[in-house]
This record gives structure tokens, sequence and C-alpha cells, in this order.
């Protein structure tokens, strides 16, 4: 297991399961109320037509067949042999209990696939669709990941959401009165936020004690309203010493059990207009790992 200054993801599923564990991003093919005027007109800021998926996503073949795709991918690389489901873009919860229980057991009935990970909004959570993944969670590793980004409403509204912090907060207790995991994505470097209101929803996450957080350094994409801003220069972005004293700060208050999900992310290399040094992904993770080291800290050292 990979020694780490921080709970980390694959090492949790090593611990689970005895073995690596991959997960394999699926597009399903839903809607996202934010974009298709259930809530909002024109999406989130820095949301592209993906829907904020990965590269190479096909909703045209099945789930399934998506899966199978990954899956040989997955074990040509790593000689990897079980997999989680991973519903990425878009809003991952948004359509009738029915519709969603045939996509998610067709995910399961893949050879091999031993769990679910299912991301969505927070206002895309009413108590049946909870109810429902409670159920899949009494049966398979289940983790719901909730897009929230920042705990400030003036964020929140700036980036066009559509929902509040207060809307995260009933989806969390709601879900949590059910058991399940949850795993709330964060973006670091935000336009209008400073260092010390990311650490404010850092505090926010360390209170509640989350499951899992995803760090996501923003990425400024083309075709996004962000992208034009950008190009007009309206907005800057972190640099890569910036953003790695932000993450061991950020990592250092979180509450040592919270599990991370991920640390930075290397965007869509066509679309990706900034910042261009997170390409080099594992030159990010390497450095916070060597500043982590040089602090001689860990994840939870300042949580309150
Ligand atoms: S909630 Fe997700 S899919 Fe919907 S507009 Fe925002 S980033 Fe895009």
């Amino acid at each position: 297991m990979e020694a780490k200054r921080y709970h980390l993801y694959s090492n949790q599923l090593k611990e689970q399961f005895g073995h690596r564990v991959h997960k394999i991003s699926v597009d399903a093919g839903f809607g996202c109320p934010n974009r298709d005027g259930g809530r909002e007109q024109g999406g989130c800021i820095f949301c592209d037509p993906t829907g904020s998926g990965s590269v190479g996503l096909d909703h045209r073949l099945s789930v399934a067949a998506q899966l199978q795709v990954g899956k040989e991918i997955m074990q040509r690389k790593y000689k990897a042999q079980q997999f989680i489901a991973y519903f990425q873009p878009f809003s991952n919860t948004y359509a009738p209990v029915e519709a969603l229980r045939r996509l998610y057991d067709e995910a399961l009935s893949v050879d091999g696939v031993v769990g679910l990970a299912i991301g969505t909004r927070p206002d895309c959570l009413p108590d049946d669709v909870l109810d429902l993944l409670a159920d899949y969670a009494r049966r398979t590793d289940l983790w719901l990941e909730i897009g929230l980004q920042s705990s400030h409403d003036a964020t929140l509204q700036r980036l066009r959401r559509g929902h509040d912090y207060g809307c995260f907060l009933d989806a969390l207790a709601r879900a949590r009165l059910r058991g399940l995991r949850v795993c709330a994505h964060l973006i670091l470097g935000l336009p209008g936020e400073n260092h010390a209101e990311i650490l404010a929803t850092t505090d926010e996450m360390a209170r509640l004690r989350l499951d899992g957080v995803k760090l996501h350094l923003l990425h400024i994409l083309s075709g996004t309203e962000l992208g034009a801003a950008y190009q007009r220069g309206e907005i800057a972005v972190l640099d890569q010493e910036s953003y790695v004293t932000l993450a061991c700060d950020v990592l250092e208050r979180l509450h040592p059990a919270t599990v991370i999900q991920r640390l930075t992310g290397d965007g869509p290399r066509d679309r990706l207009l900034a910042p261009l040094w997170s390409l080099k992904k594992w030159e990010v993770l390497n450095a916070i790992d060597a500043e982590l080291a040089r602090r001689d800290t860990r994840q939870g050292e300042r949580c309150g």
C-alpha cells in the first residue's frame, strides 16, 4: 500500500477489498436541471457541454458496454479484476426511480463490478432516490458524490450553481439518516474566493466529518462562460506552487478519517485553456507529498 500523509481513496479500497479496485467512468445519458432549465438556464459557468465528464465517454453506448470497454483498458494496463462503476457526468440521479434502478442494475450486472459511485447535485436527491441508494448501499459498495464546490452562497451564486449551501446540508442530513457515505466535490481557486474563504469551506467539511472529499483544481475550459471571461483577461488562475500550498493547508484542516478521493485533476487536453501545468498531474501530486513532508505534517493535523 502506498504510504501517504493523507487518507488516499485507493488505499481505502485496498484495505476494504484486499487488492486494487479501479473506478470506471460511465455516461448514462443523464441531463442536469441546471442546464435544461429545471433550475437555471445555461448551467454552471465552468461547465462545458460534456457536463464535467471525463474524456472519451460515449453515452451512445449502453452502460454495460461502456464498462466493458473500461474494463478491457484497466485489465490491460493494471491487470485489474474488480471495478467501481462511476456514474460521472451531469446529474446521475436526475430521473425517476425506476429508470435509475435499471441503469444501476445494469452496471452491477457486469462481471467484476463490485460497487457504484453516483455523482449528482444536492437538489437532485429527493427522498425516494435516497431510499433507492440506501437499498443499493446494503448490498454493494456505494458512494454518493455530491457537487458542492464551495460553502459560500455568494460563490455558488457567482458560479450559477442554482442551489445554496443549505440545500447541500439538507441532502447530506437525509443521506446520513439512511447510512449513505457522502463524498463532497470542492473546487479550489474559484474566481472571487480568497485563501481564507477556501479554508472556511474546508473547516465546514471537517465540522461535518464528511466521509469523502474530492478536491478539484479549477480548470478553465474552452466553450464555457468562465473560459470566455479568462480569454477577456477578467480572471486569473492559480500557479502550481500556490495550488500545492493551498491543497496542503486544506488537507491539514480536514478530518483525518475523511477519504481523499481526488487531490487535483488532469483536464481534457483539447479543451483546457488554463492552468496548463495541471496536465502534469503526477508532478502536482508529488509536489503535494513533498510539501507535506517538508512541513512534517499530515491530514487532520490542524482539524479543529
Ligand atoms: S451541475 Fe454539473 S452538469 Fe450541471 S451545469 Fe453544473 S457542472 Fe454542469
